[in-house]
């Protein structure tokens, strides 16, 4: 199968690259690195030996888009590119509104022109929203987004999906893959990619680990006074090598198959902020250094999969655990304290 990845040579997508590589597919990748590096691609090629076509591209513009995709025809577009930062968003929600979902629309519009029917898109358990109780299945209502990030995934979601039933039951009827990513952490196993935020991280895998290698004093962790065990809050932290492989089923399904499909992408279970403080503690060998601070706001008390769905429908499941996902985050960040920076 030829892929191509926008977003390909940020964190999520460069592991996927791998994990498509891995599985003898091929991968195109098209990225303006707003948020990332080339050196990740060149990496990608040194794990898995084989080639990337690269190419630098603003996914929002239409006659550079049409380029690519004519170049390339790939059988199935897996969408990464976008901006991700949730506080950044509520800062600004326009510069948010416009690239994700220009991104999006572009894409729909190249890919009629040019008859193309599969996308995968990376979509977030935040548009389960604050109302609904854990564990989060697929079918549930979407729910109120907590800022203009979350929004644009909603949205992106109703986009893809009306696309989808504009052209149901035709010849070109697109195959659209919603996928809800829950916290994706941790690192390739060779540790030469993973996650490398600008500047200070907002969240929490990343932050620990800059704190375990000597680049910031200390963790703050945000409450301690949840109704949960240890009073923080619980996450579902998802391997990235295992969201990846997660990328692999849902694009060889999406050849089979025609029409919108939701899949939920975490492990079932959930973790505590301390859970993760004392997992990681233990990978790097050492106590990592926090201290108890107030609530953030926007952050929901509880947040995991049921990942039931994607089990059964697409034969996938997370086969890494906390263990290995401090273990492989650990190797990445020893060995590369400024990330690609250096
Ligand atoms: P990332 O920032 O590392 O990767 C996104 C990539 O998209 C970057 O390489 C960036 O340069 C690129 N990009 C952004 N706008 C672009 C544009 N207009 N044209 C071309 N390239 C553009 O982020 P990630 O963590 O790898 O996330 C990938 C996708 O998954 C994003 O859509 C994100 O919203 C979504 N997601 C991420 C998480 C998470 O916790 N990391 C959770 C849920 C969903
Ligand atoms: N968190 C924290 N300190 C930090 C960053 C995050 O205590 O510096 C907590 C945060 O409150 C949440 C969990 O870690 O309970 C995961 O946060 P992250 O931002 O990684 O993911 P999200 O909240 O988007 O699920």
């Amino acid at each position: 199968m030829k892929t191509l990845l926008t977003g390909g040579a940020g964190y999520i997508g460069s592991h996927t690259a791998v994990a498509m590589l891995d599985a003898g597919h091929d991968v195109a990748v098209a990225d303006n690195y707003y948020n990332s590096s080339p050196e990740a691609i060149r990496r990608v090629e040194e794990i898995t030996g084989r080639k990337v076509s690269l190419y630098e591209a603003d996914v929002a513009d239409r006659s550079r888009m049409m380029e690519i995709l004519r170049a390339e025809m790939p059988d199935c577009i897996i969408h990464f590119a976008g901006l991700k930062a949730v506080g950044e968003s509520v800062a600004m929600p326009v510069e948010y509104y416009r690239n994700n979902i220009d991104t999006t629309l572009t894409l729909l519009e190249c890919m009629k022109e040019l008859g193309l029917t599969n996308i995968v898109f990376s979509s977030s358990a935040t548009v389960y929203g604050e109302d609904n109780i854990p564990p989060f299945t697929e079918n549930m209502p979407k729910g109120v987004c907590t800022n203009p990030y979350g929004w644009t995934k909603w949205m992106q979601e109703q986009i893809l999906r009306d696309a989808w039933f504009a052209g149901a039951g035709s010849e070109k009827e697109l195959s659209v893959v919603l996928l809800r990513y829950f916290n994706p952490v941790g690192a390739h196993e060779s540790g030469l990619i993973g996650e490398d935020p600008q500047g200070i991280p907002n969240n929490l895998m990343p932050y620990i680990s800059q704190v375990a290698v000597g680049r910031r004093d200390h963790l703050t962790v945000f409450g301690d006074d949840y109704d949960t065990p240890d009073g923080t809050c619980r996450r579902d932290y998802i391997h990235v090598m295992d969201l990846a492989e997660g990328h692999v089923r849902a694009a060889e399904y999406s050849l089979g198959n025609r029409g919108t499909e939701v899949f939920n992408l975490g492990t079932g279970n959930p973790y505590s902020v301390l859970d993760m403080v004392n997992a990681f503690g233990k990978a790097c060998g050492h106590p990592v250094k926090y201290e108890i601070g107030p609530r953030r706001a926007g952050d929901v008390q509880d947040s995991w999969a049921n990942a039931d769905k994607a089990k059964e429908v697409l034969g996938w499941e997370a086969k890494r655990g906390i263990d290995e996902i401090c273990r492989d985050a650990w190797k990445w960040q020893s060995g590369n304290p400024q990330g690609y920076g250096e």
